[in-house]
Order: C-alpha cells, then structure tokens, then sequence
C-alpha cells in the first residue's frame, strides 16, 4: 500500500523514531521494510485481547499467546563468564512461572526490575513438568496504562534478528504506533470514491490505523476487509487490464468457417461420441477464435477427462481456414505420444504432420523446418525445440500448449512473437487449481473446463500400504497380471545429483525383477537419465503390451496414455505432494477395467504425509484435492504461484477470501469494460495505483 509521490509513506524507515541506522538495516534485510509505507503495510497476522489478563494458575498446555500481570521475584544469569541465558521467576501472587531469555539477555538483565508490576505476554511451554515462556514480551504495566489502549492488539510477523536488536512484535507496535500518530490527516485514497462509497469501505487513513491499533472488533473487520479488498483488487485490475489491452492490440486470425477437415473427421473417423463437456468447451473455442479477435483460452480438465480430443478438433478447424497448428508439450515422451496417436487418428486423411524435438535428426530437421516454411506441413507437434527461433510456419494459426505448468510465461511469450500475426494460444493444464489461484495465476486468459470423465470410466481404488505389507502387494499384482493388465510401478523423482534416488530405484527394479522372472513376467524401465531413444524404446514396449511392468520415475506423470495399465503402485508416496500424486495416479482408470492405485510408505509418517494419504484414498476429484493441497502447502508452494506474486500478499489468504476475490474480479472487469485503457479522469487513481504497485518490487516480483 505504497501512496502516491507522497514523502510520508516513503520517507526511509532509518528515520522513523525509535529506528536509527541498525534497526533499520535489520527492517529492511529480514522483513523487506525500506519505508514509512511498508511498515505500514506490515500488518498484524493475529490480535491478542489485552484485556484479558491469564491467572498462572488457569494455564494449560496448547494455549496460545496470552497475557499475565505480576512481578518478578528473582532474576538468575546462567553461563560461565558471560551470560548466555536468563531466567527469571514470575509471579501473579498465586502462581509461578519462568520466564527465560536466550537472546538479547544483557539488556534484559540492566533492564528488568525486581518488585515492579510488568504486563507479560508470550506463549507458555511446558518444560520438565513445568510452564516458562521464552522470550516474552515485557512492559512495566505502569507505562502500559497511561496509552489507554485499545485492547485489540497486534501481533507482528518477526524473525529471531530482529528479535536480537529489539525489535519483537511489541516493538513493531510502538513503531507503528509512532509512524501512524505522525500520519497527515489528508492522505490521498488509493481506491476511487466510486467503489469506497459503493462497497461501504472504510476511507483508507482510517482503515491502516484499525488495521494496526483497532478501537473495537467491527472497526477490525472494516479494516481488514478494506485491505483485502484493495489488495486483490489491483491484482485482479492489473491482469484484467493486460489482458484488454492485448484484444485491443493484437489482431487475431479470423477461423470463422467449419470446413471439410474438421467435418469429415467429426463424422467418419471420431471414435467415440464427445462429451457435453467436451463439446460445450469446443463451442467455446469456435466461438472465440471466429470474432477476429486473438485466443488466449486455459483450458483445464481433471487427468483422462479428453482435452487431446478437444486439441485436435481445434486443430482442424484452424487448419480448415487456411492456417498451420502446432501442439507443444512438456518431454519428449509426450510429444511423440500425441505425435503417434494423432498421426494415427488422422491416418486416412490427407494431412501431413511433423514430430520435432531436440532429438530430432539433422537431416530431418530440415526437411521439416522447409515444409513448415513452405506451409505444406500443417500440423506440427513437438517440444519446447518448436519455440527456437529457426522454426519459422508460413502461417501459425493456432498454438496448443499441453500441461502448460512446465512452460514458464515467456515461453509462452516467445510463441505469441513467432509470427506478425498473432496466434490463438490455448494452453492446456491438468493439474486442477482451486478458483481463487486460477484466478490469480491465469487471471489474463479465459477458461474452459472440462468438468466431465468420458463415460464408463471406473473411479480408481486407492489404498495406503505400509513396507511389511509388500509381500501382499507383489500377490495382488500377479493377480492383476493374470487378468491381462499392466502395472506402472513409480520412484521419486531422479535428478542427476540424487544418487540416492537412483540407487533406490535401481534397488527397486531388481527386487521386481526377481519377483516377477522371465519368461512368465516382463518388466521395463524409464527414467530421466536413459536417453530419449532408449525411453522411447521401453515405452513402446509397454504401450505394446510386451512387457507387464513399467518401473519408471515421475517421467510418466503427465500426458502418457496406455488404457491397458490398471494399477500403479506409488513407491515412497510420502515424499509426493497431493498434486504430484493425483496427477501420477492420473495414468490409470484410462480403460474400462476397474483401476487400482497402491500407496506404498513407511510406517513413520507426519501428521501432513498422512493426511495426503488419507485424501488420496478417499477422493478421486482433483479439485478437492487441490484445495486440501493448497490448505496443506500454503500458496507459495504451489506451480506457478512464484511468478504470480500471490505469493507476497499483505494481507488477502487465497484460500479464505474467494469471495472478496470474485467480488473484486467482477468490479475490475466491469470497469474495464467501460474504459479498455482506463484514460477516463475518474479512472486515473487505478493507473497512479497500478504503476507504483508496478514499482515496488517486494509486490509483484515477477509477474507475467
Ligand atoms: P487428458 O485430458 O488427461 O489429456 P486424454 O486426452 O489423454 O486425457 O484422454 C484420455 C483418454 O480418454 C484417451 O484414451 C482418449 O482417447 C479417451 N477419450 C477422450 N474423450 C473421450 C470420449 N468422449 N469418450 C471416450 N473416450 C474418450
Ligand atoms: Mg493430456
């Protein structure tokens, strides 16, 4: 909440009272704080009621911070020649507690006085039967009465740094305290009177001084809502605002007619009956890519739910209007997958397509790059070799980005510049993300949603086994083997520098070997340091059914499609996050046979480990999981959520304010509806905000 060229708010911390040059070093080095404004913007992340006073003799385990008021009876120092730890005995005259210093213990030893009334706050412990609180907060009650508070109190966000130069939460507190009693009366609002009026938003001066020291819970909540709400706001403005400047700039290429490709194959070689989903998200795109406008469409849909289908009618309604289309995935092994199965949809049609990738051959090479160049190639399906800058199309028509979450946005970028002319992007993700990142992370584009499984698609068992149960997982296998299904068996990523994964998978290879022998069993292996060939080799193998176990690494997680394997058996699950599970466990359930998928783990597991277990086995919704992940991860963690900036939100949880997110989305695009490039007067506050927000790098850090 940076204010405009205004020097309070961007007067340097340094010289705020009670900083000075040290403080202000460590403010700025742990906590990003340069200015009077970002301090401002450091709010409280909890309140703690000061009215409220805790008897010693009331105190429970598992308490939060609280609030005593006593005296300290006896201060001891321990260490030998300095003192590197202090304790000291308080009391409320009924009960007694430690109170205990590592940090900053020689100022708290000139400091503390015996006999006096101190107010206490901290969060107890319980150690060797009894309580202390380390690190309390300590104030002579005396000087505490004379501020006749509020009792709302913040508490700050600090690290032990800060907490070594004095600057704990209750510090933080006195500094803003002192920055918001020197606040101009007259601050300039940072969102338009319109909205402020509309919403019932407190004014912006009133909100930051709630924020800090609230006079009542309601002024607390009307501060925080404020907040929230401008904070999502402009993040919603800022993409909304891109995105219309981008339709007004680009001109797209015009696919208005459904023509003889798309028609004979919709009619002679689809094999099988779209979905409504599927076909209500096909509408979409047509719709969309026949206004002339350029395409820039998300398409998300749960793993298995059809979206190559949707590609490739796509693809041939662009190709139907004179254009070439590529589609572009993540690996190698994908990239040829889509190649075969499509070559092989579009096999009695007179269509020539191309495979390149960074294995491709020189010799080959060539040949494609002049075909594409001469336009008699039409579709083009390969890996990120297809953004380098020798690959010229006579004319792109349609670029498909599948499982984009591997694609950074300038990748994304450099395709968009391949050509004077625009393309229509629709980029492609499986990976299921709960409506307020969506939101966020794909704010500029539009979405589709395939929200529907082809028919007969049985949902996949999943169950949670320990090590000692292997035996009984090996016996289950054969069973399925006999049955005529495959199994994929998974390993933990291998990185070149995890030896330690290989060696395991390696291990775990052998150990299947010798359980499943020649010539009754074959097994094959993938994994990230085989050369594409080989990986290649091996896959095809599988896909051909002349081997009944693939032992791969994460290698397999996106895209592969082998209906036939049944059952995945997920080795050291406990080292996966929920989307990485849901998106391996997305390889199976392709066919019509019931489908299982084995979670294999020790029997020491955390408290999160074992809830992802327990979603997993009890849900087969990716969106569900999604948001149990997000819960579990926070947003930080997530794919994509480090280039959005979401990640540095003062104050807006993107799991708790979906509301206030939708509600600010829709205000954002009515606006902008109304004024593409916000030039009308009124609109002028939303452009100062935008570019100071643009400007101050603790926000957006690397926003597309
Ligand atoms: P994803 O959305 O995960 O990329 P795919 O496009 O790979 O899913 O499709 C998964 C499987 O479902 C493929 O075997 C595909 O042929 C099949 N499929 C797609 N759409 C339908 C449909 N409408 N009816 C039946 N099977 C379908
Ligand atoms: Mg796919």
């Amino acid at each position: 909440m940076l204010m405009r060229s205004q020097n309070f708010f961007e007067s340097s911390i340094e010289y705020l009272k009670g900083v000075g040059p040290q403080r202000a070093e460590v403010l700025r080095s742990e906590l990003g704080i340069h200015t009077f404004g970002d301090l401002l913007r450091h709010y409280p992340f909890r309140y703690v009621d000061r009215s409220k006073f805790y008897a010693i003799s009331d105190i429970r385990e598992d308490l939060p911070f609280i609030q005593l008021k006593g005296k300290i009876i006896r201060i001891t120092p321990h260490g030998d020649k300095r003192t590197t730890r202090l304790s000291a005995v308080f009391t409320d005259g009924v009960g007694q507690l430690e109170l205990v210093w590592f940090q900053g213990v020689k100022w708290m030893k000139e400091n503390l006085k015996l006999g006096t009334e101190y107010i206490v706050f901290g969060k107890p412990n319980l150690f060797n039967g009894k309580f202390n609180i380390v690190h309390p907060e300590v104030e002579e009650s005396s000087k505490m009465e004379g501020q006749n508070g509020p009792s709302l109190a913040g508490v700050y966000a600090t690290t032990e740094k800060c907490k070594a130069r004095g600057l704990d939460s209750r510090a933080i507190l006195k500094l803003q305290r002192t920055i918001l009693s020197s606040m101009p009366l007259s601050i300039p609002e940072t969102l338009s009177l319109t909205i402020i009026q509309q919403k019932k938003l407190l004014p912006v001066r009133e909100a930051l001084i709630n924020i800090h020291i609230p006079t009542d819970d309601n002024l607390l909540s009307a501060a925080t809502y404020r907040l929230k709400f401008e904070e999502l706001f402009y993040i919603q403005l800022r993409l909304l605002k891109a995105k219309a400047v981008r339709t007004d700039q680009y001109k797209g290429k015009l696919i208005n007619k459904i023509g003889e490709r798309f028609n004979e194959f919709y009619h002679q070689h689809l094999p099988f009956e779209l979905t409504n989903a599927q076909k209500r998200v096909l509408k979409e795109i047509r719709a969309d890519m026949g206004t002339g406008k350029q395409m820039n469409r998300l398409l998300q849909g749960d793993v298995g739910s059809g979206k190559t289908m949707v590609a490739l009618l796509s693809m041939l309604m662009v190709l139907d209007n004179g254009y070439q289309a590529c589609l572009m995935a993540p690996t190698e092994i994908l990239a040829s997958q889509h190649f075969q199965s499509i070559a092989e949809q579009l096999q009695n049609m007179d269509l020539k397509i191309g495979l390149l990738t960074g294995s491709t051959k020189k010799s080959h090479r060539d040949f494609l790059l002049e075909e594409l160049k001469n336009g008699n190639l039409q579709i083009l399906i390969g890996t990120h070799a297809l953004i380098e800058d020798r690959v010229q199309f006579k004319n792109l028509g349609l670029v498909v980005i599948d499982e984009q979450h591997r694609f950074g946005v300038e990748q994304r970028a450099k395709l968009w510049m391949k050509d004077t002319e625009v393309p229509h992007v629709l980029v492609m993700t499986a990976t299921p993300i709960p409506r307020t990142l969506a939101m966020t992370l794909y704010g500029d584009l539009d979405t589709s949603v395939i929200d529907e499984l082809p028919p007969g698609r049985k949902s996949i068992k999943t169950i949670h086994r320990y090590e000692s149960n292997r035996l009984g997982v090996f016996g289950f296998m054969k069973e399925e083997i006999t049955k005529g299904r495959q199994i994929y068996v998974v390993y933990p990523l291998i990185e070149e520098s995890e030896k330690l994964d290989y060696t395991n998978l390696m291990y775990g290879f052998e150990s299947i070997c010798r359980e499943f022998p020649m010539p009754q069993y074959y097994v094959s292996i993938v994994h990230g340091r085989m050369k594409p060939a080989e990986k290649n080799a091996e896959m095809n193998r599988f896909k051909d059914h002349q081997t009944h176990i693939m032992v791969a690494t994460t290698v397999i997680e996106v895209g592969v499609n082998i209906p036939n394997a049944s059952m995945m058996v997920i080795e050291s699950a406990e080292r996966f996050g929920l989307s990485q599970l849901h998106q391996l466990r997305g390889r199976v359930g392709r066919g019509a046979e019931q489908s299982f998928c084995v979670l294999m783990t020790g029997r020491k597991l955390s408290n999160d480990a074992r809830l992802r277990m327990k979603t997993m086995c009890d849900t087969n919704d990716g969106f569900v999981i999604a948001e149990t992940d997000l819960k579990l991860r926070g947003p930080g963690d997530i794919a994509g959520t480090q280039q959005s900036g979401v990640v540095n939100l003062h104050i807006a949880d993107l799991v708790k304010d979906v509301a206030i997110m939708e509600e600010v989305r829709n205000i954002a695009s009515e606006i902008l509806q109304k004024d593409h490039q916000l030039i009308l007067p009124e609109h002028q506050i939303f452009n100062e905000q935008l570019s100071i927000l643009q400007n101050d790098k603790s926000y957006y850090s690397r926003v597309s």
